[in-house]
């Protein structure tokens, strides 16, 4: 009996979608954004733009959502948040361009990056 319709905006806002790929490992997602505030998860912002999906499996108005990945700050490839495909100090890298700036890279950060390297 409670008029709750016009509580719940509409989704009337188109959605886009975007076809995120991982250049690395090929992985594929459907994105539905990119940036550091998703829209449909309030609290949470976060380090860098990222490709956000809504979690299929988070019950309707939870607003949980799966980080797919990010472009490289570099060269700008969109990699998956696999530790295999990316590197994060300060900002995103694909691994061959964290490996390019391994040099510049204080000590700490480069043993991990030669960690995931093998
Ligand atoms: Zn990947
Ligand atoms: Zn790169």
């Amino acid at each position: 009996m409670m008029a709750d319709d016009d509580k719940k905006p509409k989704e009337e806002v188109e959605q886009l979608v975007y076809d995120f790929k991982c250049s690395s490992c090929a992985m594929e997602e459907k994105a539905h954004y990119k940036g550091k505030n998703p829209p449909f998860s309030r609290n949470l912002s976060l380090k860098y733009p990222s490709y956000v999906m809504k979690d299929p499996f988070s019950p309707p108005g939870k607003g949980e959502i799966l980080v797919l990945g990010s472009d490289c700050s570099v060269c700008g490839i969109s990699i998956c948040i696999n530790k295999e495909c990316s590197f994060f100090y300060l900002k995103m890298y694909c691994i061959p361009c964290a490996l390019n700036l391994n040099e510049t890279f204080p000590i700490e950060v480069k043993s991990k990056l030669l960690q995931i390297k093998k």
